[in-house]
């Protein structure tokens, strides 16, 4: 157990500390909900079972992948530069060294994390902590009495039945982000955004790598069209993509896993063809994940849980007993770092009095593919599910200067109410998608429509622009294109 400040707090005595907030779990929920109520003048213990802070998202997750993918892309730009008449060699890569500075990346920020938190008069304790009532928690020997608590523990990855886990050529995310070496065949069980993630760094440095996914596309959830430009480039440099399929079987022996596959019961489109076994030197597994809920004690404290595990909280963020709050991964989906340092936000200030609540209009998701994906508040498949009415307007990269001098293939598209035109979602594909939905997502919150987007000047040649152009063809304003294409929800005008 570590104590990281000397800020004055209302008791705290041997192994028994008495606090106004406990936190539980350092993830980008927890230490954003310690700080801005430490910010707000609370005293706060944060508790954290591994020596760095940051959690999933700063130690095994977004950022580890973010700088791998960093170096997967300047490989993969290399490449394409042959296309423009530079050729480089194939590139020499020192894992070590990559694994170094993958680990300086995250060094420094979870460093930054221990340093603020000392100097916000955050108490860090080390532990596994347990729940044994309503109002006290026990890590490490040490007896933490609390006003409230923001619980934010996370979530982990799921593991399959009758996957050899224990088998060191089965990863999950957190061995595959490990980087032990660079598997000449890589399976990559599931096929949303972490797996196709981890497919793209694996894919730059070397391995043959061969997706298999139950749902009848990648990502699902996501719309189709913006699938379809990440489809084609992997469909071409994959050893394979099987859809709607599953995992029938794998068994390890020396020369490797040995899967065997079956259809996807229950899919809708045709059976893929029937895929046959296959022997892989290591396999991913990236199928979902569960909350960290099970071991908390929450049973003790009255604190309700679904049937998945998941915290139920309100849109303060309050579970069943009124005093302790949830948030993050714990709470369900979307599972996404913004999203639990939003939620953080509010738990903090509710505890602190304030009047607020947790009501968003979009929050964006990710695949940092290449091309990136990115997506923001209502997409066609769920307004087409609900029946909700839209028009979806479009622009393809095709016609952008900036993506065509920059060998960038996407399309940006916006769905819009077909009375005011006001921004309902936005799905972008392309390099850059991640950066790029930041505005349609302010779009979205600020009520913005078509008509101010368009009128926004934007700079040119940016693939920003993309973004003004869509509007203007919502407008029937753009003159980047023959004519504007347009829907009304889904139909071609
Ligand atoms: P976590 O980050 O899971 O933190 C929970 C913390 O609680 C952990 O530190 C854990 O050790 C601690 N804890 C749990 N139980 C206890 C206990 N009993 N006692 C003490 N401590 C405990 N999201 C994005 O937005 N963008 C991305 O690009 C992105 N990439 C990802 C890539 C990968 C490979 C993975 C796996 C995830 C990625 N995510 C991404 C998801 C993101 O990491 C999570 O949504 C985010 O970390 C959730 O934050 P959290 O604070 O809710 O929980």
């Amino acid at each position: 157990m570590s104590r990281d400040s000397d800020r004055p707090r209302a008791s705290d005595t041997g192994s028994e500390i008495t606090t106004q907030v406990l936190v539980l779990g350092a993830g980008p929920g927890g230490y954003t909900a310690a700080f801005r109520a430490a910010d707000l003048g609370l005293d706060v213990v944060l508790v954290e079972r591994h020596e760095t802070l940051g959690g999933v998202c700063l130690n095994v997750g977004c950022i580890p992948s973010k700088a791998l993918l960093h170096v997967a892309k300047v490989i993969a730009d290399a490449e394409q530069a042959s296309e423009h008449g530079v050729t480089f060699g194939p590139p020499t890569v020192d894992l070590g060294a990559l694994r170094e500075w993958r680990d300086g990346v995250v060094g420094r920020l979870t460093g930054g994390l221990a340093a603020m938190a000392k100097q916000r008069g955050v108490r860090v304790v080390r532990g596994e902590g347990r729940l044994t009532s309503a109002n006290v928690l026990e890590v490490a020997g040490t007896r933490i009495t609390f006003e409230h608590a923001i619980l934010a523990t996370g979530s982990r990855a799921l593991r399959l039945p009758g996957i050899p886990h224990e088998d060191p050529r089965v990863m999950s995310s957190t061995e595959a982000l490990a980087l032990a070496e660079v598997p000449r065949r890589l399976l990559v069980i599931g096929g949303g955004i972490i797996g196709l993630e981890l497919a793209t760094i694996y894919d730059a440095l070397g391995s043959q790598v061969t997706v298999v996914e139950l749902a009848d596309q990648l990502i699902p959830g996501c719309d189709p069209d913006l699938i379809a430009p990440l489809r084609r480039r992997i469909a071409g440099r994959y050893a394979a993509i099987h859809l709607r399929t599953r995992i029938a079987s794998l068994q390890a022996d020396e020369e490797g896993l040995r899967a065997t596959f079956a259809h996807a019961a229950g899919t809708s489109g045709e059976a893929s063809s029937v895929v046959e076994p296959a022997v892989f030197d290591r396999a991913l597994v990236a199928v979902g994940r569960v909350p960290n809920s099970d071991a908390l004690g929450l049973e003790d404290t009255g604190v309700a849980i679904d049937e998945r595990g998941f915290v139920t909280v309100d849109s303060q963020l309050r579970t069943s007993v009124a005093h302790i709050h949830a948030i993050g991964d714990l709470v369900g989906a979307p599972m996404l770092a913004h999203k639990a340092t939003h939620q953080a936000k509010v738990a903090a200030e509710v505890l602190a009095g304030h009047d607020v609540e947790f009501d968003v209009r979009g929050i964006p998701s990710v695949a940092y593919t290449d091309p990136e994906i990115a997506w923001v508040g209502l997409t066609e498949t769920e307004a087409e599910r609900a029946g909700t009415a839209y028009r979806s307007v479009s622009f393809p990269w095709a016609a952008s200067g900036r993506a065509l001098a920059s060998s960038a293939n996407g399309l940006t598209k916006l769905l819009v109410d077909p009375e005011s035109n006001r921004v309902l979602g936005a799905g972008i594909v392309g390099a850059g998608a991640g950066e790029l939905i930041a505005a349609p997502g302010l779009a979205l919150e600020l009520e913005v429509d078509t008509e101010d987007i368009a009128l926004t000047v934007h700079a040119h040649p940016t693939l920003a622009e993309t973004v003004a152009f869509a509007a203007e063809v919502a407008e029937g304003t753009v003159t980047d294109l023959p004519r504007a294409r347009s829907r009304v929800g889904g139909r071609e005008q």
